[in-house]
This record gives structure tokens, sequence and C-alpha cells, in this order.
């Protein structure tokens, strides 16, 4: 490993997973540029690695075409997707994924050499190309990890970044907790953000230990644009368990014919439906039985073991044979489809700081993501960063979600057929300190604040329960502040916290800003979409 101090970076990439190092392999590869990769565990540690049913791409036409991708994902993102930066993803995705097979990613192919292509909810066609039943994403890292170790100039493991160093109005780095607990400043000429989304805001979550929300809660503190954030896609079919993250039982399953039945055997939605309404369709079931979970019954399914041994195994371990028991699921925490703002070429508000991936909102997923479009987004979007970077790019643009940034209507409707401006938010104020340093462990005050956003900012929300949540975050907020205030070098233990409770906090303040229901957000109290709220919410 190569200290920071040391090593004039061209691009310091935070995060390892899909979007950071399509973006690192690229700009040491093609670009020769001086590349580092910083991350909190170790290299191939990434949600990135549990990603299961595949990557959505177009690579075979007739019946299919990029057009019917771009239908899809708009008719998911629920007015709020903006259709030049879908465009980007459709066309731009197929070559991307045949970079990755040529950097020797493995995909499952047919006894002929043809790529396997599945279907899954939200797709019109069958256009989801897998590895290892649905192991895709433990074989997309696979291949870019050893990329990147072979071209990065510097590679920080086990390095938590805190904050983005900011001098004269540009990025030019960020301070970070190394592996020894000591503070280090890593500069560099730019910095791209791909550390991934925050699904450990809420208690029952498919999301790693990681995914805390990093990189959005460092864009919030130094005032770089967010948005969307209100938009969290709960996946359908958990598996109902203790066990944490809870492993889930892919899309691909309903995609291949399994069918989802409440607490009496009947069925009770169309399965291929996107994943907010299957999602919501489970909580009416569930309140209506009063039934913790609903069923996913696979015991049709020919060859379930050939065709997904990685869920097999999964279900074995806890004692369920797919061919003979019925598979108890619920709504857990999947996916955070808002976060930094970014234009079509990945640029934040921030000259010099760039983010792609979850981390990221480009535009392309609006109000929901459809099924298999963000290892596809890492893909394509955090190269795009770099290319922007080699042509000398500075600052943004207002082209993708940016639009809803610098697009020129104060009012934040749509700035155009398919565009999407926005309405501006105040970000949260911080929260003062308490008198007393809290007595309690950080794993306990991180627990409850999980608990309050289920509860409260869950799959269906009203204002009373985001009230609540909000002050659960607001607790969480003043205790860090204390720690702060009491001149204690934070932990990394604490800096989650402190970065869960900001992005608790803003995504509290949106949901209860945003007062209708729209793709992964549903309101209680305000069940209808209303039209004149098809804007993003921009934090700033
Ligand atoms: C169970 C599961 C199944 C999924 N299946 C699919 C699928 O089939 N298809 C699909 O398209 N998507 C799927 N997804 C979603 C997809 O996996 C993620 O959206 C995608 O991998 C995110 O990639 P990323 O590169 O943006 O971030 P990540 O892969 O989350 O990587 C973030 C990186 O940032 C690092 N990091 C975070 N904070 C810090 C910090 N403070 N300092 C330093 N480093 C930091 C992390 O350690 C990690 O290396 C699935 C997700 C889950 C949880």
């Amino acid at each position: 490993m190569t200290e920071g101090a040391a090593v004039e970076l061209d691009l310091l990439v935070l995060g390892s997973g899909v979007a950071g190092l399509s973006a690192a392999v690229r700009a040491a590869d093609v670009h020769n540029m001086r590349v580092g990769v910083l991350t909190k565990g170790e290299l191939p540690q990434a949600t990135t690695r549990w990603a299961q049913g595949g990557v959505a791409a177009v690579l075979r036409d007739d019946p299919d075409s990029t057009d019917l991708h771009l239908a899809d994902t708009l008719a998911c993102g629920a007015g709020l997707c903006d259709t030049e930066a879908v465009r980007v993803l459709v066309d731009e995705g197929p070559a991307r994924v045949l970079e990755l097979i040529a950097l020797g990613a493995a995909f499952d192919r047919d006894p002929d050499g043809t790529l396997q292509l599945a279907r899954e909810g939200g797709h019109s066609q069958p256009r989801i190309v897998h590895a290892g039943g649905a192991a895709t994403g433990a074989e997309v890292e696979r291949a870019l990890v050893v990329a990147a170790q072979r071209g990065a100039a510097a590679l920080y493991e086990h390095h938590f970044a805190v904050d983005l160093v900011v001098e004269g109005g540009r990025c030019r780095g960020v301070t970070a907790v190394g592996p020894d607990g000591r503070p280090v400043t890593v500069r560099a000429a730019n910095v791209l953000v791909t550390t991934g989304g925050a699904g450990q805001l809420y208690s029952v979550t498919t999301n790693p230990l990681e995914a805390t929300g990093d990189g959005i809660a460092m864009a919030l503190r130094a005032g770089v644009a967010v948005a969307d954030v209100e938009f969290v896609q709960f996946h359908p079919t958990a598996l109902h368990h203790e066990a944490m993250p809870r492993p889930l039982l892919s899309e691909a399953l309903r995609g291949h014919g399994a069918l989802l039945r409440d607490g009496r055997g009947e069925r009770f939605v169309d399965e291929l439906q996107p994943r907010d309404v299957v999602s919501r369709a489970e909580v009416e079931v569930m309140l209506a039985q009063d039934i913790d979970h609903v069923f996913l019954d696979a015991r049709h399914l020919e060859d379930f073991a050939a065709r997904f041994p990685t869920i097999a195994a999964a279900l074995g371990e806890v004692g369920l044979d797919p061919t003979v028991d019925l598979l108890p699921v619920a709504p857990a925490a999947h996916y955070t489809c808002g976060g930094v703002v970014t234009d079509l070429d990945g640029s934040s508000s921030l000259p010099g700081l760039w983010a792609a991936g979850e981390a990221a909102c480009t535009g392309v997923h609006g109000a929901n993501r459809l099924a298999s479009n963000s290892l596809l987004e890492g893909m394509v979007f955090g190269p795009r960063a770099v290319e922007a970077i080699e042509r000398g790019q500075v600052g943004a643009g207002a082209t993708g979600a940016m639009r809803a940034v610098l697009g020129d209507d104060p009012e934040g409707r749509p700035v155009g057929p398919g565009t999407v401006g926005g309405r501006l938010l105040a970000r949260p104020a911080p929260v003062p300190p308490s008198a007393h340093l809290p007595v309690e462990g950080w794993d306990k005050i991180r627990d409850r604040l999980q608990r309050a956003m289920s509860a409260g900012a869950g799959v269906v929300r009203d204002a009373a329960t985001l009230a609540e949540a909000g002050a659960v975050a607001d607790a969480a907020a003043a205790a860090v502040a204390t720690v702060v205030a009491s001149g204690e070098a934070l932990r990394t233990e604490v800096s989650e916290v402190a970065n869960l409770a900001e992005v608790a906090r803003a995504v509290v303040a949106t949901a209860t800003a945003r007062t209708e229901s729209r793709g992964a957000h549903s309101r209680r109290d305000h069940p209808l979409t209303d039209p004149a709220q098809r804007h993003r919410l921009v934090l700033a």
C-alpha cells in the first residue's frame, strides 16, 4: 500500500464496488492516470459482491431493443427519470458488459456458448446476463478487483473516508482514518464518490454492514447537492429470518415462475410487477392478515439447485428446501435511488468532485430503480466521469439530474419533455450537542435509529411516523455532536452513526416534503401521485 502524502493522484476513487473499480480500471488502463482507490474494508468488500440476479443490457436485439429497455426503465421510474441519462445507460451499457467479459468476467452461457438472458420484474424482455446462477456480483467484483490491483497507483484498504477536503471552491481530496486509527489526508486533483447506498438506515435490509451512506453524508456536510433520497427501494422477497443482512431470494426466481402466496396460500399480486408495487401489496396483506411475512412458492421450479446454487445453499443453511417448503419472505431495504446529484458525466455541484453508482443521483432511476439496472449504472457512469476528467471538464453542466440544480425553472416544474426540474430544500440544520456524553454504546444508538427508520420511514410512511423517525435521527445526531464538542476524535463506529443520522434526517426531510405517493415513496396520508410534484427534491 502506498501512503497518500507521497503520491500525486489524478483521481482518488472512494469505494471499491462496481462503480469505483470500473472507473479506476478505465482511468489506469485506458488513460494511464495515476489513480488511487480508498476503501473502508478490503478491496472486494462492497455491496456489489452481494448482487445476485445480474446486469440488464440489450446484448441481443429483436425482439429486444435499447428503446424497450429505455421504456421499461422510464415506466419504473414513475416520472422522475431523466430520459437522456437513461438513453446513455441503455446505449452504452452493452459495450461496458462486453468490456467486463474481456476483462475476464464469466457470465452464464448455454451449451452452444450464447449468453443466457433472464427476465426480471419490470422488464418486458429477457435481457439480464448473470453469473453463477445468482452470484453475478461476486464474479463482477472478482474480475474488477484483479484489474484494479494491476493498474492502480495506490490502494488504501481499511481506510475510512471521513470528509471532503475543499479548497478554493474545489474538492482536493479527503480526510480519512487509516488502519492504525490515525488520521490521514489523501490529496488528488479529482475525487470520485462511489461509496454505495445506505441500506443500513433500516433494521431489516439486504445491504451489508458497510452500506452506511458515508459518501452521501460527506456531500451533505460539504453543501454538495443531494436529491431523491426519499426514494428507498424495498426488495419484496428478502428471506424472513433473523440473519442480517437478510438473504435475498432474487427477482430471478419470480422471473422463472416462482409465485407469492399470502397466509392462506392464495396469490395476491402479479409477481412481475415492479418492486414497489409488490412490496406494498405484501405490506397490505400482512396488515390485513396480521402476519409478519408472506410466502414465495418455488416448489414447481425445475432444476432449482442447478440454476440457483447460491440461493439453494443459503436456504439449506437455514433448513429450507425450496422443492418442498414455502419460503417465508418480507420486504427489506434494498437500494438508495437518490444520492449526490450529477450531470451526465458524473460531475457533482462541487468542481473536482464526481459521483457514480448507488451513491449518485444521475437521473437514471427516478422514483424507483428497475431491477438489474444498478450494476449497469456503475459500469456506465463511473467510466464516464473518467472520460470527462480526461477531457478536462471542470464543474457540472445542466444535464441529467443536474438539471434539477442548474435548470432555470425556480418553480421546480419539469424543464422539458423527459427532463425533470428541482425544488430546493434546506439541508436539516445541524443538531446542537447535549449536556452529557452518551452513556449507551454506539451499537445501541445505531440499532435504535435503524428500528425507528423501519417503523417510520419504511415501505409506507405518513407525516406522523416520519416525525417519530426524525426525532430519533435528531437524537443520534445530537449524541455525535456531543462527542465532537468534547474534542474527542471520532472512531469509525461513531462516524458511521454520524453518517446514518445525517442521511436519515435527509430522508425524513424529503419524505415529509413530498406530500404524494410516487414510485418507491408511499405516503398513507397522501396516497395519490400529484402531477405538480414531478420534480426532484434537492438538498443543498
Ligand atoms: C443482496 C443484493 C442483491 C443485489 N442484486 C443486484 C442485481 O442482481 N443487479 C443489480 O444491478 N444490482 C443488484 N443489487 C444492487 C447493487 O449490488 C448495488 O447497487 C451496486 O453493487 C452498488 O455498487 P457501487 O459501486 O455503487 O457501491 P458498492 O458496491 O456498495 O461499493 C461501495 C464501496 O464503498 C466503500 N465505502 C463506503 N463508505 C466508505 C468510506 N467512508 N470510506 C471508504 N470506503 C467506503 C465500501 O466499503 C465499498 O467498497 C443488489 C444489492 C444487494 C444488497
